[in-house]
């Protein structure tokens, strides 16, 4: 077994379904699309994204001696369980189960672990790392960035976790997928309830569901809240329209199992702070906060026009937290309460 078919066997043994390889470039790959898309604004000040720039755009900042990207993926996709109805809201698929982050992260810790047990200076990380992790997918060939600007593998879909690994040893590199293959299709960029794409393959985050209803804690803007319809957590709609995406057949992503795709927005609302933390723990729905959370499922309780909704929401139209509280009026004038 040679080198690459080593780490290969041994990044699979650990959950990791995908693994390409890409050289290390300086700059990195898309590295002047990433800074065009910041001077933009359309990071909505994620300030994390701006702070890692240099080390996005020059991996040897953290490892300088890098000399080759190690691209791996592990799917999460599964079937939407049905419809419970009532007053419930949608989860986007990636937080159905266990956060990626701390089962990517278990498994990529043993990863570069056992690499500079080989010997093999190793730095990587998920999204939260400052990372092009797309980018360099792209460079090696793990799937085609979409013009949703997600990396899809054809006809297989865009339900991935990436995760990059740069190294100090040199291999073959694999290649790329040169051609495009969305085609003609802009089924993604059509149906974006908020027309967030400013063109292909670039998504304005301002306008993007998932940064307003999981990134932002502000609140959420009131143009954008009809457009949410029943989204408590994220947005799938971009990934949901892709023809790409068909039920994947990875046997390793149970972790993402569908435990929380529909969120009960009376519990949402009704629990305290600390129950939501202690029943949420460990997944992604944390992510926004509590507050965050009520914020997001008093806006869907608003689009849902079901009278039902409106007891629900009268205790929260003078609660302590101001932004809240304008939630829920928001939400009680949509439904005439
Ligand atoms: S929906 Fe169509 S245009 Fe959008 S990423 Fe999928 S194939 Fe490409």
């Amino acid at each position: 077994m040679d080198a690459s078919e080593a780490i290969e066997t041994q990044a699979r043994s650990l959950g990791f379904g995908h693994f390409r390889v890409a050289p290390v470039q300086v700059p990195a790959p898309h590295a002047q699309a990433f800074v065009d898309w910041l001077e933009a604004g359309h990071h909505a000040g994620m300030d994390y994204l701006s702070r890692g720039a240099p080390e996005r755009i020059d991996p040897t900042l953290r490892l300088a001696t890098a000399r080759t990207a190690l691209v791996l993926a592990a799917e999460h996709g599964h079937d939407r369980p049905p419809d419970p109805g009532g007053l419930t809201g949608k989860v986007a698929r990636y937080a159905w189960g266990r956060d990626y982050h701390n089962v990517l992260g278990k498994r990529l810790k043993k990863f570069t672990k056992w690499l500079r047990a080989e010997g093999i200076a190793a730095w990587g990380g998920i999204d939260t790392a400052p990372i092009l992790e797309r980018a360099w997918a792209n460079a090696a060939g793990l799937g085609y960035s979409g013009k949703n600007g997600l990396q899809i593998l054809p006809a297989k879909g865009s339900y991935l976790l990436l995760a990059v690994v740069f190294v100090d040893l040199e291999l073959p590199p694999t290649s790329a997928l040169n051609r495009d293959h969305c085609g003609s299709c802009t089924r993604c960029l059509v149906a974006c309830p908020t027309q967030a794409f400013v063109r292909p393959h670039t998504l304005d985050a301002r306008r993007c569901l998932s940064f307003h209803n999981i990134e932002s804690r502000n609140s959420i803007p009131p143009q954008l809240r009809n457009a949410m319809g029943r989204w408590v957590f994220g947005c799938d709609v971009c990934q949901e329209v892709c023809p790409h995406n068909v039920q994947p057949t990875d046997p390793l992503h149970q972790a993402f199992a569908p435990k929380n795709a529909w969120l009960d927005l009376e519990w949402v609302l009704s629990a305290s702070p600390e129950q939501i933390n202690t029943d949420l723990a460990g997944t992604p729905l944390r992510r926004p906060g509590p507050i965050g959370l009520k914020r997001n499922a008093a806006v869907v309780l608003g689009n849902l026009n079901d009278p039902a909704a409106i007891p629900v929401l009268r205790p929260l139209a003078s609660h302590c937290d101001a932004m809240l509280a304008e939630h829920a009026r928001w939400a009680l004038a949509q439904l005439g309460g």
